[in-house]
């Protein structure tokens, strides 16, 4: 097809009293969702931008945000989600490069930090929808329609603007729904950023499947949002499981906990399935609209081990030098710069991810990492990912990186940072027991962690050397 049935308008037909979105101590309708989005879609044309035109959101995560993100796209604009641990300063040149006419924000210290483009307040652009008289009918959406510009996490430089279709986000809810089932009456935790792929990803299989998307508290963690809120599905990242795990929290609830977002500690994946936690790890980005692998449920333990297999719509497959490679319904429409998007493929319209990594016979795919840390230390091929692979598996290491430094003798060699409980012991002897010599980092050292980021290799480059000058 070229157009389908907008999925919150169809969900506000079929069901108006099913929940849309929850959270502590409130809950809202599809019917009052799509009313809500409605009113505030009226809002928008009072923008006076052009279809296809891009608005930044620059907003805490909240009912209001999803209403905006909706109508925008509704409305045939182009939303662009801005990381809001973003300082002012930094905010004006991602919205230059994504070619937005329009910031959409409260925050007073963004007013002014951009010349050229206008800051509207999210007030102006919400309606309660009072004197609305429910959906008004059937309503259908182009899937070519471009819906929205999320910047990727950027683990190797500057942010990159990737501008997804609306059909992108349609074809990554459907093939997930097909492989973690949702249904009305199960609730979503928006555990993750609304500005990175994996939190919009939540709002769009809820949307798709009638299902609720659960907002946790400003405060709240995890662990207590699940039961709180009833809980039935949770997307994490490796740190967010790890903080979960340890709060002892009743996660009877759950039905499905879908990890990804960067490499998954195998220990805890062991952790989890020893409690029994209904985990599903993956592989995506967000160049393919989130998840582009998965395993399905009740997969066993060995099965956890691996990214999953592909979802319907997508494609994968591995080159013969072990890169990964991507595309199907879900590929996005490009990188914008100067405000055009600018898509590389090669010859077979394949995009090359960065990532190496392996598939069985099964179909089931692993991840070795990225290219670009790759480094060669004695002529021996040194993946970092490995090696922080192994350290996460010795009892009390909690993150590890690591990363090259010059060296005289080899061209480079391993140096560790690491965050312990502090009853770690001694880490190279017990790495020996899995790992060759070359792989084993030559330096230790404490480390704060990354909060739960992707880390910034460069900047542990930088301090690696500082700390390990090159031998003669
Ligand atoms: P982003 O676009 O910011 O979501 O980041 C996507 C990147 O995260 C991928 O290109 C991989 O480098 C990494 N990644 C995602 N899932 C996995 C996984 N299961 N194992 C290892 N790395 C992963």
């Amino acid at each position: 097809p070229t157009r389908v049935p907008c999925p919150l308008r169809s969900a506000a037909l079929a069901s108006p009293d099913a929940e849309a979105v929850v959270g502590p101590g409130w809950a809202i309708s599809y019917g009052e969702l799509d009313r809500r989005v409605s009113a505030s879609e009226r809002g928008m044309g009072d923008l006076g931008i052009q279809p296809g035109g891009r608005v930044a959101l620059y907003l805490p995560k909240s009912l209001d945000y999803l209403v905006l993100l909706l109508a925008l796209m509704r409305a045939g604009l182009v939303a662009c989600p801005v990381s809001t641990r973003l300082p002012a300063a930094a905010v004006a040149p991602l919205l230059e490069e994504a070619g937005c006419s329009v910031l959409v924000s409260a925050d007073e210290d963004l007013r002014g930090a951009t010349d050229e483009i206008p800051v509207v307040d999210p007030d102006v652009l919400l309606a309660d929808g009072a004197g609305y008289e429910g959906p008004p009918g059937p309503l259908d959406v182009s899937l070519a329609r471009p819906a929205t510009i999320v910047f990727t996490s950027g683990s190797t430089g500057i942010p990159k603007a990737a501008l997804h279709t609306f059909g992108n986000h349609y074809y990554s809810a459907l093939g997930s729904n097909d492989n973690i089932r949702l249904r009305p009456g199960d609730r979503w935790l928006h555990s993750l950023p609304p500005y990175h792929v994996g939190g919009l990803s939540i709002i769009f299989r809820c949307l798709l499947a009638g299902a609720a998307v659960a907002l946790p508290g400003p405060e709240a963690t995890i662990g207590g949002s699940i039961p709180d809120l009833r809980v039935t599905h949770v997307s994490l990242v490796s740190t967010q499981l790890l903080r979960l795990l340890r709060e002892d929290a009743d996660l009877s609830g759950l039905e499905a906990v879908l990890m990804g977002g960067g490499p998954i500690d195998p220990t805890l994946v062991d952790g989890a399935s020893e409690l029994s936690i209904p985990v599903h790890t993956s592989y995506g980005l967000t160049e393919m609209a989130s998840q582009v692998t998965a395993t399905p449920p009740g997969a066993p333990l060995k099965r956890l081990y691996t990214a999953g297999r592909v979802l319907a719509h997508r494609e994968v497959r591995v080159s013969e030098d072990g890169e990964i490679l991507v595309r199907g319904e879900t590929l996005f429409s490009g990188y914008v710069r100067d405000g055009r998007p600018d898509l590389p493929l090669d010859g077979e319209g394949w995009f090359h991810t960065g990532d190496l990594g392996e598939l069985d016979a099964e179909g089931y795919l692993r991840v070795a990492g990225r290219r670009d840390n790759l480094f060669v230390s004695g002529g021996e091929n040194v993946q970092p990912e490995e090696v922080e692979e192994a350290l996460c598996r010795i009892e009390g290491v909690e993150e590890a990186v690591v990363v090259p430094v010059p060296d005289g003798e080899f061209g480079a060699r391993p140096v560790a940072f690491v965050r312990t409980n502090g009853e770690a012991g001694d880490l190279a002897p017990e790495l020996g027991k899995t790992l060759p010599r070359f792989k084993i980092p030559v330096a230790f050292h404490d480390w704060e962690g990354t909060g739960g980021m992707k880390p910034d290799r460069p900047a542990l480059r930088r301090r690696a050397e500082t700390l390990n000058p090159v031998s003669p």
